[in-house]
């Protein structure tokens, strides 16, 4: 048989099997939901993960994270130990002369607060219409499930490609990139597709991200007399302006790969601690933020930006100038990455998008991070294709149905045409 009717009969039996199975790749998504996966609290999921490889391949690895993955460039520090909180690898061997893929998706997920606001429960994968709702249904339970189903297919239908085919489940995707940083020091193929969900818009690339915090000193009193304290509320909102102009600032000049997207630097001031008492002034104050920068810049460089930012605001300010405010970097540190747009493996997921459900591939620059980065850096091409859906890190997140087998598809064509069927 040729090769060419052999990918073609392949792919017609790999798509008729979505078709009559797509229940149970929705099932496999709900499982993987009604199981909470908050930093720190992944080994539950990661065990439904691990017992469904087993069931397709006896090559399955459930490894803790080495803690000195952390001084790795372009690793991040969530402050939870890696004990107990496994990634999951699963191997699939191929039968030799195609080329390699990794699959992968992470587990974890962002906290479902405020709770009370869902009209639906967040762990409980409920199916309204065509949609599902719960934390993590989209945002990537979807990628997760499609990645453990693919290799079951094959397997259940006697499919055998030519290539090696990775499983990575992974955590920490949320906050800090450790858990595709490390198991993108483990393995490495011919290319790696985070099934991430960004629907039909693969990245081909993202900015660098750095998450921190500035911590500001002040000196408690009694609110009666108030002027024998210093309040690191009212210290810290020169320090808030001025980051509030960074972000300005780091958009004037835009990087050509993200010309005509609106603001595409974002330094988000995103949590505010200070106080506890109305009668109290508040001796300190914490701020943590979270920003982006353009390829053409380097960790090091935005650590110093901002710290020269923070403490330009402190200048003429006799107290800030004696108590300089503190800057710690606690998450996400990490530089973006870029793939070109005619790499061999975006034009093979072109194809297979086309040859899956007829829509074109729309590569476009992202502006938040996700773990593709750590494949690009050890020289893997990689980018995402997902499913659709909506509210990815807010209430009521859902994943929409029709788009798995969708996605289904289009990962079925790729692993015919990059890995080939032996
Ligand atoms: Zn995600």
């Amino acid at each position: 048989m040729s090769t060419e009717k052999r990918a073609s009969d392949a792919r017609a039996t790999l798509f008729e099997a979505i078709d009559q199975r797509t229940d149970e790749l929705i099932e496999t998504v709900a499982e993987l939901v009604r199981r909470p996966s908050e930093l720190g609290h992944e080994a539950l999921v990661q065990e439904y993960v691990a017992e469904h490889l087993r069931g397709t391949t006896n090559d399955v690895d459930v490894w803790d994270i080495d803690e000195a993955i952390k001084s790795e460039p372009n690793a991040g520090d969530s402050g939870v130990p890696f004990a107990g909180r496994p990634n999951v690898t699963g191997k699939i061997a191929g039968a030799g002369g195609g080329k390699s893929l990794i699959l992968n998706g992470h587990i974890d997920v962002v906290s479902p607060e405020p709770v009370d606001q869902w009209t639906h429960d967040p762990w409980g994968a409920e199916i309204v219409g065509d949609k599902m709702f719960g934390r993590g249904a989209y945002d990537m339970k979807s990628g997760v499930a499609a990645n453990l189903f693919l290799p079951r297919l094959l397997e259940d239908l006697g499919i055998r490609l030519k290539g090696d085919l990775t499983v990575h489940s992974v955590i920490e995707e949320e906050c800090t990139g450790n858990g595709t940083l490390a198991a993108s020091l483990r393995d490495t193929a011919d290319a790696a597709l985070v099934t991430e969900s960004v629907g039909r818009r693969s990245p081909i690339g993202h900015l660098g991200v750095i998450w921190f915090r500035v911590a500001i000193q002040g000196r408690s009193a009694h609110a009666g007399w108030a002027t024998q304290g210093v309040n690191a509320i009212v210290k810290a909102v020169p320090i808030i302006q001025a980051l509030h102009q960074l972000d300005a600032d780091l958009n004037l000049n835009v990087h050509p790969l993200y010309e005509g997207i609106d603001h595409p630097i974002n330094l988000n001031i995103g949590v505010m601690r200070s106080g506890d008492w109305p009668s109290t002034v508040p001796g300190e104050c914490e701020i943590r933020c979270r920003v982006s920068f353009f390829p053409d810049m380097s960790r090091d460089e935005m650590h110093r930006t901002i710290e020269t930012t923070v403490m330009a605001a402190c200048a003429g300010d006799p107290w800030l100038e004696a108590h300089p405010p503190v800057i710690t970097y606690n998450g996400f540190d990490t530089n973006g990455c870029a793939i070109d747009a005619e790499d061999p493996f975006i034009r093979a997921l072109e194809n297979a998008s086309l040859d899956g459900t007829d829509f074109p591939l729309d590569p476009q620059v992202g502006t938040a991070v996700n773990d593709m980065r750590y494949y690009i850096f050890r020289g893997v091409p990689s980018t995402c294709y997902g499913a659709d859906g909506g509210n990815a890190h807010a209430v009521d997140e859902w994943l929409d149905l029709p788009s798995m087998p969708r996605l289904a598809r289009t990962m079925a064509a790729l692993l015919v045409d990059w890995c080939e069927v032996a």
